[in-house]
């Protein structure tokens, strides 16, 4: 089995430390948990500012604060990333480590590259990740875009109050029987065959928790015989049945491919997690703090995005977390979503929560499938009805609509929530910008008002296509394209 960049270096962030140095990462990594959720904690070292270590001890962190004063002491702040950190070795050991960590995000990104097996989904998703980094806001560049997620079961047994993809109530799950094994090992297998490496980056859940399927381990054994990749676990139930959640754990030690996810709904529920398991054992696992004092963002999908319209609407403040910042959407698919309950495959792709999409992402089309054989049918068909391969001559000509158009000479800008995008093309940048901001032709209308103008049909095609390639074009819903305009497709075609 072929080892990738990001199993490779992923191995290699536990294997080039000694025990010693990971038992040590663990103890911080613990530190920083309790600094984040827990407010009591961020209180005793408030109030014994000479002696952090007692307080550390206090919560069975086997490491001493004062050697880490920059990751959380406000007058060390400033030492962080500078050469004077040195001083303080286990922050610096920790930054290291942090740094690992995102260039595997990094490169797990990369591996989700089509390029050679599967050009067209490629380029397809290469636009969704440029659409993504401009259109998400401080969402975008931690999104990996991972090309395919199935659900294990329907619906959720937890029922988080903020859940961005506002999962549905538990309806059941896919056991594992020889029937569906072997519907989801063919599955698995057209996927792995299609899209060659890319098959790594996938998941086995969405709106669903792996730990609502007493099978769950099995199937994602499967998906390591298969593909080569241990498939990421999050779960926000680690502690509901001990027996599954040390199976997955055992996994992620035999195979390490992929640091898995325990989300925390509670102070009391990270006290029992921390309790359930060593900080040895969590080395491979980031909790993702979701209680209510903990020092993160809620993405502004789903039912917190509902609790803050209905706290608008009561006049209220609409304050559901401690921190704000620009987090649009917790979905991060782009590729195929697929539920094995309803036989569902959905293509996909994130975009910030709104009216029109409120889970956060953008459904494009969605099949139904019995067979391993039919599933594949189900993925060509997407793709070859979504996946338009360059700008078509029939799609509406219109900027995407979260941005901001603004003329200028030989040129114009488009403003989204976090990028400025500064179109230069001195033969008919101004001109093709201003249609494509009115938006009421087609691109072929476009190239033939611009040909008509004079200028050349190969520098309006090249353009149109730039912006379509930089993700900036809106792409239509399915029916908002006409189905024949034979000859401005032979236009568009032709360029
Ligand atoms: S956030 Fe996860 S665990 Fe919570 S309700 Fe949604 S899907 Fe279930």
């Amino acid at each position: 089995m072929n080892i990738t960049e990001a199993t490779k270096h992923y191995r290699n962030i536990f294997e080039r430390r000694t025990p010693e140095q990971i038992r040590t990462l663990a103890h911080i990594k613990r530190f920083m948990e309790r600094l984040v959720a827990d407010p009591g904690f961020r209180q005793a070292l408030a109030d014994n500012p000479d002696d952090p270590k007692s307080v550390a001890k206090r919560y069975g962190i086997g490491v001493d604060p004062n050697e880490m004063l920059p990751l959380y002491h406000r007058r060390y702040l400033r030492y962080r990333f500078t050469d004077e950190e040195a001083q303080w070795p286990l922050a610096v050991a920790w930054d290291e480590y942090m740094k690992d960590m995102f260039r595997h995000r990094d490169l797990l990104r990369d591996e989700g590259s089509m390029e050679d097996i599967h050009p067209r989904f490629h380029a397809w998703r290469e636009r969704q990740i440029r659409r993504s980094m401009s259109e998400l806001g401080g969402s975008g560049p931690s999104i990996t875009h991972p090309i395919v997620a199935f659900e294990l079961s329907e619906g959720c047994t937890v029922g988080c109050w903020f859940c961005g993809l506002s999962a549905e109530r538990f309806r059941g799950y896919f056991p594992y029987t020889e029937e569906n094994a072997s519907l989801w090992q063919d599955m698995l297998r057209a996927v792995d065959g299609m899209f060659g490496s890319a098959a790594r980056t996938g998941f086995c859940y969405w709106a669903t928790d792996p730990c609502d399927n007493p099978d769950y381990d099995r199937f994602i054994a499967d998906y390591y015989h298969i593909t080569g990749a241990l498939p990421q676990t999050t779960t926000a139930a680690p502690l509901k049945d001990p027996d599954l959640t040390r199976r997955i754990l055992a996994l992620f030690d035999k195979y390490r491919t992929v640091t898995n996810r325990f989300s925390v709904l509670t102070v009391k529920h990270l006290e029992k997690i921390h309790a359930a398991f060593t900080p040895e054992e969590l080395m491979g696992v980031e909790l993702v703090m979701q209680n209510r004092e903990s020092l993160t963002a809620k993405a502004d999908a789903g039912r917190a995005r509902e609790r803050q319209a209905k706290l608008r609407a009561a006049g209220k403040p609409d304050k559901i977390s401690e921190l704000s910042r620009d987090h649009t959407t917790i979905a991060c698919v782009s590729g195929f979503l697929v539920n094995m309950m309803k036989k569902t495959v959905q293509l996909v792709t994130p975009v910030p929560g709104s009216e029109r999409w409120p889970l956060g992402y953008r459904v494009f089309g969605e099949r139904h499938f019995s067979t391993g054989e039919e599933f594949r049918q189900c993925l060509e068909s997407l793709i070859d009805e979504h996946m338009a391969e360059s700008l078509p001559g029939s799609w509406p000509a219109r900027f995407r609509q979260d941005l901001r158009f603004e003329p200028m000479e030989g040129r114009f800008k488009l403003h989204s929530r976090s990028t400025e995008h500064t179109i230069q093309n001195a033969i008919c940048g101004e001109t093709a910008g201003a249609l494509l901001a009115q938006g009421n032709l087609s691109v072929a209308d476009v190239i033939e008002r611009l040909v008509e103008d004079g200028v050349s049909v190969l520098v309006v095609a090249d353009l149109l296509e730039k912006l379509f390639q930089a993700g900036l074009i809106e792409e239509p819903d399915v029916g908002e394209v006409p189905q024949v305009i034979p000859d401005r497709q032979t236009a568009s075609l032709a360029v």
